[in-house]
């Protein structure tokens, strides 16, 4: 199968049955093996932004310890401070398999660089309909409406 976007025609995967043992992107889809070391990073960086969260929590909790030591504006700033990295943290993170290309020839994929995935960032702003159309190969539900736009 092929889609049309902006003028370029990108192919689709035809079916194939997900074998449950295989690693899956936030989608749901089956990720390939040239793309596994990407997505073992993303949960690396989601190890960090739970890191962060302890870092804050503790800091939080050293200030309400010895107010005498910090100042509360300062104390609020390095909390929007971790809040702003964990943010950056995970807009960074390998979110689905390029719905554009489906990751099968990625090198000429303007949308996903030829990485063969999209960035949580622009997996939020991915078109629905092919995210949709790379859950269907594989047999999973389409996305809710809007809940491809959602953070967390
Ligand atoms: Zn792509």
């Amino acid at each position: 199968m092929t889609v049309t976007r902006d003028g370029k025609t990108f192919s689709q995967r035809a079916h194939k049955p997900t074998d449950p043992n295989v690693p899956t992107d936030t989608d749901g889809v089956p990720i390939k093996d040239a793309l596994k070391p990407a997505f073992t990073e993303a949960a690396e960086i989601e190890r960090w932004r739970r890191k962060l969260s302890r870092i804050d929590s503790k800091i939080k909790e050293h200030a309400e310890k010895f107010p005498a030591v910090y100042r509360t504006a300062v104390v609020q700033d390095i909390h929007a401070s971790i809040k702003h990295i964990q943010q950056d943290l995970l807009e960074e993170k390998p979110a689905i398999v390029c719905c554009y290309c489906g990751a099968d020839n990625p090198e000429g994929c303007t949308e996903c660089g030829g990485r063969g995935f999209l960035r949580q960032k622009l997996a939020w702003s991915a078109r629905e309909d092919l995210r949709n159309m790379n859950r269907k190969t594989h047999g999973i539900e389409p996305l809710a409406e809007g809940m491809s736009q959602h953070g967390q």
